[in-house]
């Protein structure tokens, strides 16, 4: 999609810091991060929202949270934990329109839902 911020990043047109790639997803380093380990993971096919992305094909779901475990597994993080967040909508504060999973971790992390 010509207008997202996150498809130019995936593109090589805005420069990132990748952490994770294979056929279907990517992960990089969150530009302001919220916790000691902030990732982004982006799947290669543009959807809006999370909602949308089931929508379009639910299997996107589970190439994401397959590089999400693969990544967790590769860096150890499976031990000290980790979480995931996606938002939708202003209400949840979202800001980029193409559909991604936060995943925060490295820290003892506190309440969310305020
Ligand atoms: P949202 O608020 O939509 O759930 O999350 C968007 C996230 O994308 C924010 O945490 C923000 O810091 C991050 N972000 C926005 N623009 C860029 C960018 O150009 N590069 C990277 N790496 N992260 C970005
Ligand atoms: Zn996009």
């Amino acid at each position: 999609m010509d207008d997202c911020i996150f498809c130019k990043l995936f593109e090589g047109k805005i420069p990132s810091t990748r952490i994770y790639e294979d056929d279907t997803v990517i992960g990089f380093k969150d530009l302001r991060p919220q916790a000691r380990i902030h990732q982004l993971f982006i799947h290669k096919q543009h959807t809006r929202d999370i909602n949308d992305l089931v929508s379009t094909d639910p299997n996107q779901l589970t190439e994401l949270f397959r590089a999400i475990a693969a990544y967790t597994a590769r860096e150890g993080l499976t031990r000290g934990g980790f979480r995931i967040v996606t938002n939708l909508g202003p209400d949840a504060g979202q800001t980029v329109f193409h559909t991604h999973l936060h995943l925060l971790a490295g820290e003892q992390l506190g309440p969310f839902g305020a």
